[in-house]
């Protein structure tokens, strides 16, 4: 029994089921482990004698923990996660078998690669695809009741070495910020023992639970994830009442077992609460380097799904499971720091006096407003739209939150220099059991899409459902490319090894004149503001509401001249995501229409029918009785109007569905056009028809019951 009374503490248990730390130590000869801690840490490539040591290492720590298989875990385009199970069983010979991996299944697999899409980078008849082993991010062991599996974290790239998923070019991205990043230390003096600068990411995620019998009697929330009809419940999230509030107990006990599972795997899930709308919540994790946190946000979501099954819930991960209802997102804390844990985007005290902080902040204000654009297009998907193109946080429009203290710097330098640094200074709570709390220098602003929070911007338009991994990669790639410009600017004005002075004149002219250019791009105030919306049309920046007015900026020749230059994607690789993205969002909405038509026709229409009926029958047996029923009779041809509209509603659904165009790009103009406001008319019907029928009529669980029930 340990000392605190058989109670495990977490921090015991953290890592178990990866192939890291303690656990590599243990399994490896000494002089393999430094070496494979080298790979992990600088990013160094491996010395494929290694590789032989870690596989045997890795075969038998995962026997040990009742492994039968192993899989390569990659990231396709699909957004989700991919696996194919091989047995470690080989036969050996003599009727009997051993268990087998080495090298070769380690650091490289071959799925087929013709059954994901890949924006025609393979056709169906160019099957091969390989995996290849990426050492940077630990394997883990996947534990079901009845299973266990060895899971090695892969990029996934055609035969032609183009990539197929999401983690090869996040990789890339990395490596040109640091590229990019170094130059800026080296022109500051500051590289001194650094060997290279690393992207941060700490990804919040919010979702819905929803009681699976609810879940299970709609056919939207099966097969789409999101609710295509609904009326409101009477009541929303008006009082604010659920919004970090107590955590219903059977939620409590779902999310303590998420965490134990994901603590095992690694995952540093930090903080869980209540969101703002009912039956939503959150899970935010501590920091990581931008790849492994990509990869624990997959296995976050993988989890959330699963354990929900056992808790009787089903979890949505869907950007907007409820219309009328707060959304869910995925805030994307984003930072850069050396490999030695300084983090660039620390502004210090005295921030005004700090010119290397200055420099990089203002290449990410450069960034944001020279691609923002790419930013928008980099989370559009047909389910971000129903955030970022409606009144909801945050808009579709990018903007740069800096807050009161960076913002005065800010117009310093626009003068030509910084002189002070706004203090926040401490509040007195007027209690005086109370302590004195020390104040920010600035407020916060949860409006904002691109919002610089203390020591790291926080990206919030990031759906729930989606993968951060290409979200990451845009923003990385367009930060190299202003490191870059700011880099080159410095070495040019300020010329090789410049005294200190001579440096700080070129920053500070270089600065003055980022500020001018780019501060357009800033806005403290309200960004779901009418006023906002009007003034970012005025100074220019792109409002790109939905999915198929974004996903273009990727296919311009500024975006393939980009990617190119700083090699995260070939032309072709980038136009194969664009074309990937359409066709999502076609069918996707193609599927939510078919099912949408399937319950109007098969639940709503005869429920709405029954209960015609049944008004009719009352109407006849009452006038037959002799009694005048004037307002079950005005019911009665409200009732049948509303079939016959919606009957109409649903022949519009589906000839805009089912009509063929000759390309995706075309198929998505209608689909955002035609076929998306048909739908949402014959969900008004549908709506409106669900508020009059009555609950023993109506077959579908209804949203004050989804939302409210815990
Ligand atoms: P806030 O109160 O601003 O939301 P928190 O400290 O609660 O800040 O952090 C929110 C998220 O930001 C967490 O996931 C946290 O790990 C992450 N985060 C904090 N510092 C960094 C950083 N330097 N880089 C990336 N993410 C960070
Ligand atoms: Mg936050």
């Amino acid at each position: 029994m340990s000392p605190n009374g058989g109670v495990t503490k977490l921090s015991d248990t953290f890592g178990a089921l990866t192939f890291t730390g303690e656990v590599m130590r243990r399994h490896l000869p000494e002089d393999a482990y430094e070496k494979l801690v080298h790979t992990m840490q600088r990013g160094l490539p491996l010395d494929p004698a290694v590789a032989g040591m870690v596989a045997a290492a890795m075969k038998s720590w995962a026997l040990e923990h009742g492994c039968t298989h192993y899989t390569h875990w990659f990231q396709p385009l699909t957004g989700h996660t991919a696996e194919k199970h091989d047995a470690f069983l080989s036969p050996n010979g003599v009727g009997g078998a051993i268990e087998a991996f080495s090298a070769p299944q380690l650091i490289q697999g071959e799925p087929d690669a013709s059954s994901f899409p890949s924006g025609g980078i393979r056709e169906t008849f160019e099957a091969r695809g390989y995996t290849a082993w990426d050492a940077t991010s630990p394997a883990f062991i996947f534990k079901t009741p009845d299973s266990a599996t060895l899971c090695i974290p892969t990029a996934f790239v055609s035969w032609t070495g183009e990539a197929l998923d999401k983690k090869t070019p996040l990789l890339r991205s990395i490596q040109a910020v640091s590229d990019q990043a170094l130059r800026i230390l080296r022109i500051f003096g500051t590289h001194k023992g650094v060997s290279r600068v690393i992207t941060t990411i700490g990804s919040e995620q919010e979702y819905f639970l929803v009681d699976r019998s609810f879940h299970d009697r709609r056919e939207d929330l099966r097969l789409c994830g999101r609710t295509l009809i609904g009326a409101p419940a009477p009541k929303g999230h008006q009082l604010d009442d659920h919004y970090f509030g107590a955590i219903p107990e059977r939620v409590m006990a779902f999310m303590t077992e998420v965490e134990r599972h994901l603590y095992e795997l690694g995952v540093p899930v930090k903080t869980r609460h209540n969101e703002v709308a009912p039956n939503q919540y959150e899970f935010a994790p501590i920091f990581e380097s931008a790849n492994v946190a990509s990869d624990h946000q997959m296995l976050m979501m993988q989890m959330l799904r699963t354990v929900a099954e056992r808790h009787g819930f089903v979890c949505l991960l869907h950007e907007k499971p409820f219309a009328g209802i707060n959304g869910s997102g995925k805030h994307n804390n984003w930072s850069i720091s050396t490999d030695t844990g300084v983090n660039l985007l620390d502004p210090h005290v005295e921030t005004h006096t700090h010119m290397q902080f200055l420099v990089f902040l203002l290449a990410c204000v450069r960034a944001v407003d020279l691609h923002a654009d790419l930013l928008r297009a980099s989370v559009a998907s047909a389910a971000n739209d129903h955030r970022l193109g409606a009144n909801e946080a945050p808009p579709a429009i990018m903007s740069i939150y800096l807050g009161d203290m960076l913002s005065d710097i800010l117009a310093q330098l626009a003068q030509g220099g910084a002189h002070s640094t706004k203090k926040g200074g401490s509040l007195d709570l007027g209690a005086r059991t109370l302590p004195q709390i020390p104040r920010h220098s600035g407020d916060r602003n949860r409006t904002s899409p691109f919002a610089f929070t203390g020591n790291k911007f926080e990206f919030r338009a990031v759906g729930s459902s989606q993968a951060i991994a290409w979200a990451n990669t845009v923003l990385n790639t367009i930060i190299a490319e202003s490191l870059d410009f700011m880099a080159t600017e410095l070495q040019t004005r300020a010329g090789k090894n410049p005294a200190p002075a001579k440096l700080e004149t070129a920053v500070k002219a270089l600065l003055k004149e980022v500020v001018k250019k780019h501060r357009r791009v800033i806005f403290d105030g309200d960004n779901y503001s009418e006023a906002w919306h009007k003034e970012a049309e005025r100074r220019g920046l792109p409002n790109l509401k939905t999915t198929v007015d974004a996903l273009p900026a990727l296919a311009t020749k500024k975006a393939q001249e980009l990617f190119q230059r700083y090699n995260v994607l070939n032309k072709r690789e980038l136009q194969a995501r664009v074309d990937v993205n359409f066709e999502r969002y076609n069918r996707t909405v193609a599927i939510e229409a078919r099912t949408l038509v399937s319950m109007l026709k098969r639940e709503v229409q005869p429920a709405a029918l029954r209960f015609q009926t049944e008004l009719a029958h009352a109407v006849a047996s009452s006038e037959s009785a002799g009694v005048k029923c004037p307002d079950t009779k005005a019911q009665l041809v409200r009732i049948v109007g509303l079939l016959a509209e919606l009957s109409a509603a649903i022949v519009a659904v589906e000839k805009a569905e089912a009509l063929r165009l000759p390309d995706h790009v075309t198929r998505a103009h209608h689909t955002r056009d035609k076929l998306l406001p048909a739908m949402a008319e014959a969900r008004r019907i549908s709506d409106t028809l669900e508020q009059s029928v009555p609950d023993d009529v109506w077959p579908l669980p209804r949203y004050s019951e989804m939302l409210f029930v815990k």
